[in-house]
């Protein structure tokens, strides 16, 4: 390569020792739908007010479920959506403020590869064209140039020269993907946001484009957001790793501290989910209750508090039998499916526990959930309460009645991101607050005092 690649590479091996930072951002939010119409007019709150950085020269993984806001956050970043609020500031400049000609001059540092690469490349298109598009759109040098250089990103992402004229569909999903990498690396960006770059391909093709994307990060001194929800592949090839849940990201750190002893009991619950082979790991999965709540309607306090293993419980009920508060969550948690006017029918019907409970009348719900159960009169007391008012259709005053004797820190604050350990980790959950480390189960799991 040029002797431009090689100075750019010595100045980012330096920048990722020091953990500099390339991309910054600050409170960022990212809503749907703002200018009202769908829905009663609420928005989608896509990305809910994020916070983190990007080091130059890592591999940043970013997971999470389908819907929480991953790739929304990847096109923020790029400027294809326009920010709500917050700022993202890149190499010093704050990007979200940027248009015309000096949005159009920054955008050669930042690309963007997509999860399917047959419906992000032109058919109409020769593979060489497409390879040649931004350098076209960007004027780039001379036309005799620009040849060369497609050429030798053919090379680079390896594919040959006689592959210059052919077009996209003799191409297998592997070699799609090089064309759409090469696309990507013909600007010589320093940052790339990679949006589950390998999901649609066979697992055998999987590795040697991840391999490609590691051997490419190496010569180029590039920068990766890596979105994928694969989470053995970021375990490989990430160096930190963000867990977005709603809109948030609930933790953020170095990759092996995370994998190895999450903090958050969100992470707690994703990681639960990957079976993993190792001989002493007493790793149960994890069940959530209930359904994720919809971005246009995101739980107060912690976004995950209504699904939360290991949400506080209010004093007056530490000592509460622990059944008993989980039926209370249960019947929380079903008046706040059937409150919830985003999701359809079949969405509530799904819903809880395997329980069909959109047919069932309320005295039925608490039937089945308390029957078998001591449950102490006062509790009762609330519990009869909130099913009067569901009998008169006050859902509403049904689930305040519950929430303020059963609500806790976990439903009334946000939590902040804290600092977790000596790695750099942070994490967004009250328990990770001194005065409720101690309480309830939470240490067992989780002793990071
Ligand atoms: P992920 O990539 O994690 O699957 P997305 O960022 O695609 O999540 O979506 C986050 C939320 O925003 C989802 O609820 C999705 O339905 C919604 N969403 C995504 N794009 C749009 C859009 N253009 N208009 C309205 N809602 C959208
Ligand atoms: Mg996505």
């Amino acid at each position: 390569m040029t002797s431009l690649y090689q100075e750019r590479r010595e100045d980012e091996a330096m920048g990722a020792q020091s953990g500099e930072r390339l991309v910054e951002v600050d409170g960022l939010k990212t809503y749907y739908g703002e200018e009202g119409g769908l829905l009663g007019g609420k928005p989608v709150k896509a990305v809910d007010g994020v916070t983190f950085d990007v080091h130059r020269g890592e591999t940043l993984g970013l997971v999470g479920e389908s819907g929480c806001g991953k790739s929304t956050l990847g096109r923020t970043l790029m400027q294809l959506e326009t920010a709500t609020a917050g700022s993202v500031e890149y190499d010093g400049t704050d990007i979200t403020t940027l248009s015309g000609k000096k949005l159009k001059e920054w955008r050669q540092n930042v690309q963007m590869v997509f999860q399917d690469p047959d419906s992000s490349l032109n058919t109409r298109m020769t593979v060489g064209e497409l390879v040649m598009e931004p350098l076209n759109v960007h004027s780039w040098k001379t036309p005799q140039k620009r040849r060369e250089r497609v050429r030798e990103l053919l090379d680079v992402v390896g594919l040959s020269e006689e592959h210059y004229y052919r077009y996209p569909f003799q191409f297998s999903g592997g070699q799609k993907q090089r064309i759409g990498i090469a696309r990507a690396l013909a600007l010589e960006p320093d940052f790339l946001v990679l949006d589950e770059p390998v999901s649609a391909l066979d697992v055998s093709v999987q590795a040697k484009i991840l391999n490609l994307l590691d051997d490419l990060q190496d010569e180029f001194g590039l920068t990766y957001l890596l979105i994928a929800h694969d989470l053995s592949v970021v375990e490989h090839i990430c160096d930190r790793v963000a867990v977005m849940y709603l809109g948030n990201i609930m933790e953020i750190g170095p990759v092996d501290a995370i994998f190895d002893e999450p903090a958050n009991p969100y992470t707690n619950s994703l990681l639960s989910a990957i079976p993993e082979p190792k001989p002493n790991a007493e790793k149960s999965r994890i069940t959530l209750r209930g359904t994720p709540p919809s971005p246009r309607d995101p739980p107060s306090g912690c976004v995950f508090s209504t699904r939360c293993p290991y949400k506080i419980r209010p004093d007056a009920y530490e000592n509460l039998d622990d059944d008993v508060w989980e039926g209370i969550e249960v019947f929380r948690e079903v008046l706040r499916e059937r409150g919830d006017v985003t999701k359809s029918v079949r969405d509530r019907l799904r819903g809880l526990l395997g329980m069909e409970t959109t047919g069932m009348d309320v005295e039925e719900v608490v039937a089945d959930t308390f029957d078998q159960l001591d449950v102490p009169s006062d509790v009762q007391q609330y519990i009869d309460e909130a099913v009067e008012h569901v009998e008169r259709d006050d859902l509403v005053s049904a689930q305040e009645v519950l929430h303020e004797e059963f609500g806790s820190v976990c439903e009334n604050e946000e939590p902040e991101q804290l600092a977790v350990g000596d790695t750099g980790r942070v994490s967004r959950c009250h328990r990770h607050r001194e005065e409720y480390m101690g309480t309830q189960t939470y240490q067992d799991v989780h002793d990071f005092s």
